[in-house]
């Protein structure tokens, strides 16, 4: 992996790396042009999930594309068994009633 150089635009080569946390590393990063010299750190961190691990770690959370999200909404609608609605039907109210509108008349 290579970098440009922020002040002379030279492209310039990672030399060391140190993961931070299971997300987050730092790289470190040295110009090749020697007339600039310039090192620096670069801090990579893990933004965006393009494909969920088929291996996920409870304790990294990366947030999903809005095309995964909606991917796997799909896929778990999909697989999900219809249920059978055991409902009441609608709610008739009165607002009128003198005990209040939250009175449920039976049909
Ligand atoms: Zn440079």
């Amino acid at each position: 992996m290579r970098f440009r150089c922020p002040h002379c635009n030279t492209l310039s080569n990672v030399r060391n790396s140190e993961q931070q946390s299971p997300t987050v590393t730092y790289l470190y990063v040295q110009c090749t042009n020697l007339e600039c010299g310039h090192n620096w750190r670069v801090d990579a961190a893990a933004a965006l999930t393009l494909s969920p691990s088929a291996r996920p770690r409870t304790d990294v959370l990366i947030p999903l594309s809005p095309y995964v999200r909606r991917a796997a909404l799909g896929m778990h609608m999909q697989l999900a068994p219809a249920g059978e609605h055991k409902g009441s039907g609608p709610l008739q109210l009165d607002l009128m009633d003198e005990d209040g509108p939250i009175t449920q008349h039976p049909s």
